[in-house]
């Protein structure tokens, strides 16, 4: 049976063709008009509520309960309350300008980008290719919507759906594998939003500059879990082993490997025991709130991860048993990882849990720097000086001299910062969400994908009464003239606290 339609490639410029054509025909512009298609959007996820839930069963044995918290319920919230908030978004900005520019009107004026490519990815299917649609909507873009082949139930699914809610004019999906998205990479977009690997992405990039089309690249990695030794080892064992059981580990911000202080590794993984046994008492291998990795491609990379690995694997309460029918591994803790290890290579994405154990944060630091800057790095701490050095920064040069300060703020970089939980950070909707380096660039989440999708047009209107203050600046210039034209080259730079260093 047939689970996905494909768009056949000759349709894919065509259905480009439609979509700028509403652009350019202002279908979009009216605020009006955006609202009434993100509240649409917010229907559809909640109508359709049961079907959603249904084909991530199918595609992914995703647990009901996991898919209304962190897929439907997201985009319906997410969508109302950005039509809710899209007048103070779209509102022209006017800047404070000298007095002398007052006149000019200048105003940031609120521009939707065109007609835009949005592609998703598989493991957060629903909400990945709808978040970034919804700041589409909101900011007057058509778009054409390229969902993942890997996902194929929930594809098909909401490429029924899409037309009974939205405007087809403006918001088309496009399904397929390789072939549908190279035609679609060759076409000329005015900006591509893409959530997936890194190594598609520079297919992509690299697709995008021949137009010059500006990208949002939200990428993965390995994030990384710090563990101080003063901290609570039942809770953060708790609150780590809940974020790495979301999807199995199949999400971008799943606690990749924890780095524990080495005279406290044996106790960290009781505790990982203690929260395993309260999650799943019977084991999350048969668990109904534990989901399947998505395909046997990942099932057979995991497999031989757990296989390769030179790791210690802690076999007697999570002893990572799996069940290759239904695609299915426990969560499984490997303790006594060393650098080199193949669990270090590439991001893990599925539920093995790598401890390497260091004897001190000094090394802990060095760990985490020498790889790629993660999506989001996780530092269980409750000590100001781990958490940063500005905390205790006066003066400057003793700060400077005082190694001894581990500090995660000013000595490491990644996307984004969580300090003693994992996942929960995707619930707060003011924050922006993206990488940095190789886990991505592009800001997400409500008004910031507004802006991705915005581009600020900025407005002067010259009165002709400001022809008498314009006068110096035409040919000839006087002596008073070049004067004041370069009144600025001379202005006083304040001397700084650090002058001469
Ligand atoms: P995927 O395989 O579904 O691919 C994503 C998209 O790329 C799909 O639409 C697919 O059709 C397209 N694609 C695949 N191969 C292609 C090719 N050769 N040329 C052109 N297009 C191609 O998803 P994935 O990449 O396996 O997703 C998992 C990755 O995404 C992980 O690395 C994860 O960390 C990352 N991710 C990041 C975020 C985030 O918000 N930063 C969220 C979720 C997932």
């Amino acid at each position: 049976m047939t689970i996905i339609r494909y768009t056949p490639i000759k349709e894919i410029p065509k259905i480009r063709e439609t979509l700028r054509a509403t652009f350019k025909a202002g279908v979009t512009r009216p605020l009006e008009w955006r609202k009434h298609q993100l509240y649409q959007l917010a229907r559809l996820a909640q109508n359709e509520a049961d079907a959603i839930c249904d084909a991530l069963n199918k595609d992914l044995s995703k647990p009901r309960l996991e898919v209304l918290r962190t897929e439907v319920g997201n985009i319906v919230e997410r969508a109302t309350k950005s039509a809710q908030k899209l007048d103070v978004w779209a509102a022209p900005e006017h800047p404070d300008v000298p007095d002398w520019q007052k006149g000019w009107k200048p105003t940031i004026l609120k521009a939707p980008r065109g007609t835009v490519l949005i592609m998703s990815p598989w493991n957060y299917p629903f909400i990945l290719t709808f978040q970034p649609l919804i700041g589409a909507i909101a900011a007057g873009c058509c778009a054409a919507i390229k969902p993942s082949e890997v996902s194929p139930h929930l594809s098909q699914l909401i490429s029924d759906l899409l037309p009974k809610y939205l405007d087809p004019s403006a918001y088309q999906i496009v399904n397929g594998a390789v072939p549908e998205t190279t035609r679609l990479l060759e076409l000329q977009w005015d900006h591509i939003f893409y959530t997936g690997n890194g190594r598609v992405a520079r297919i992509l990039a690299v697709a995008a500059a021949k137009h010059l089309t500006p990208l949002a690249l939200e990428l993965g990695g390995k994030c990384p879990v710090l563990v101080d030794s003063t901290y609570d080892m039942d809770l953060a064992a708790k609150r780590i082993l809940w974020g790495k059981c979301n999807n199995a580990g199949q999400i971008c911000v799943a606690p990749d490997y924890i780095i524990v202080p080495r005279s406290k590794q044996g106790e960290f993984v009781e505790s990982l025991k203690k929260a395993y046994k309260t999650f799943f008492p019977d084991s999350a291998l048969g668990a109904s709130h534990y989901g399947s990795i998505v395909n046997d491609s990942h099932f057979h990379r995991l497999s031989s991860l757990l296989e390769r690995t030179k790791g210690e694997k802690v076999t007697d309460i999570i002893e990572g048993r799996k069940d290759a029918a239904r695609k299915r591994i426990e969560p499984t803790v490997v303790k006594n990882v060393q650098d080199g290890d193949p669990l270090l290579e590439e991001e893990l994405f599925g539920p093995i849990l790598p401890i390497i154990p260091v004897d001190s944060l000094d090394e802990a630091f060095a760990f985490i720097n020498a790889r790629p800057h993660p999506l989001v790095l996780y530092a269980f701490t409750e000590d100001p000086n781990i958490k940063q050095r500005r905390a205790l920064c006066l003066p400057f040069t003793v700060c400077f001299i005082s190694r001894k300060h581990f500090i995660v703020i000013d000595e490491t970089q990644s996307g984004g910062l969580v300090f003693n939980d994992t996942f929960q950070q995707l619930t707060v909707d003011e924050l922006p969400f993206a990488g940095v380096g190789e886990s991505g660039y592009g800001y997400q989440v409500m008004k910031y994908t507004y802006d991705t999708y915005t581009q600020l047009r900025s407005s002067v209107d010259i009165p002709k009464e400001a022809e008498r203050s314009l006068q110096l600046r035409y040919p000839p210039h006087g002596p008073e003239a070049v004067k004041a034209l370069s009144r600025a080259v001379h202005l006083p730079i304040p001397q700084s606290a650090l002058n001469g260093h």
